[in-house]
């Protein structure tokens, strides 16, 4: 799934086609920031569920097309003050200029954390940059930008994996500093020397790591967690947890995927927890929506349908 996500000729193939034209309606808003925010509106508006807003295309070498990148990330952040929504938007590393130059990461990175701070709008607390965490190559560099950003007082958050060995010991140290951190299995895959390899394993990692998160010593230095999954165990077992350690509802946050088990986020919404989807939108939909079919066999039969059509 990672090579297909990674390959221009099975992208272009899958982008034009209108046999896969579906997986683009199930899992991204629209094509431009307008429609992303729209169904920010509406989710808020019918469910109560926040949202996260992410212009696609990642793992880019090409510098008009980071520029591109960067615009759509400062434009959706004004988009979303307009509409006065929370200013929370995802951004992968590639997609601002990691692959062709990495020194200019820290620049388009301020840029866009920079209008996040200044642009307030509605959700002041809720407001952040949010660094989703590509391969384990990209680890450190991604947490070294959060960090500096961190540091510089900008609102940013950063997305850790729990398929990865050391991510353990990353969220104590993102606990020290405060931060705020969003838990995923991991949609990646390593070796095993630095990752887990089945299933369990991850899931057992994802309790030790939610265990840390809602730890007395996290409340106490303002850590606020993230716990980004359709894992119904997982979300039942967090709420248990934040009941039995005092943690008020609107203190950490659930996060999934915009067209995956919707169902789950609207049921917890309305069980009165703090909930927030990843809404993606742009053309470069493929590499998302590739890793989505990676995630649930259902999702590749019905590919596999539709292309057979
Ligand atoms: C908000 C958010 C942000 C993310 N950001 C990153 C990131 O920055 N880096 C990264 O590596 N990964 C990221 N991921 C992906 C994540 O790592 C997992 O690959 C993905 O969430 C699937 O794992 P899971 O914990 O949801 O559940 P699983 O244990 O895989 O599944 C739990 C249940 O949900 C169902 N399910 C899961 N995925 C799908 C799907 N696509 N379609 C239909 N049903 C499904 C399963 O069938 C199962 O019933 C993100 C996920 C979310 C929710």
């Amino acid at each position: 799934m990672i090579a297909l996500a990674r390959s221009d000729r099975v992208k272009a193939f899958m982008q034009t086609s209108r046999a896969t034209s579906f997986l683009r309606r199930k899992f991204v808003a629209g094509d431009d920031a307008s429609a992303g925010v729209q169904r920010a509106q509406h989710l808020l508006k019918h469910d109560g569920i926040h949202s996260s807003l992410f212009y696609m295309g990642e793992y880019v070498d090409n510098f008009d097309l980071v520029k591109e990148n960067v615009l759509q990330k400062l434009g959706v952040v004004e988009d979303l003050r307009l509409a006065g929504l929370d200013i929370h938007v995802s951004v992968d590393p590639t997609q601002i200029g990691y692959q062709v130059d990495p020194n200019m990461l820290p620049e388009f990175a301020g840029q866009i954390a920079e209008k996040i701070a200044t642009a307030k709008g509605n959700g002041v607390g809720l407001n952040c940059l949010m660094f989703d965490m590509e391969d384990a190559t990209l680890l450190a560099p991604t947490i070294s930008l959060h960090n500096s950003l961190q540091d510089s007082g900008y609102p940013v958050a950063l997305t850790l994996q729990a398929y990865l060995r050391r991510t353990y010991d990353d969220m104590k140290d993102q606990i020290s500093r405060g931060s705020r951190v969003r838990l995923v299995k991991g949609a990646f895959a390593a070796g095993p020397e630095i990752a887990f390899q089945t299933q369990a394993e991850i899931k057992a990692n994802s309790r030790k790591i939610i265990d840390l998160m809602f730890s007395r010593r996290a409340k106490e230095n303002g850590f606020y967690p993230i716990v980004a999954t359709h894992d119904t165990r997982l979300h039942e077992y967090t709420i248990r947890l934040a009941k039995a350690n005092d943690w008020p509802d609107d203190s950490y946050e659930f996060e999934m995927l915009l067209g995956v088990r919707e169902d789950l986020a609207k049921n917890l919404a309305l069980r009165g927890q703090r909930v927030r989807l990843y809404v993606p939108f742009g053309k470069d939909w493929w590499p998302h929506a590739v890793r989505r079919i990676g995630e649930n066999p259902r999702n590749a039969a019905l590919l596999g349908k539709a292309l057979l059509k």
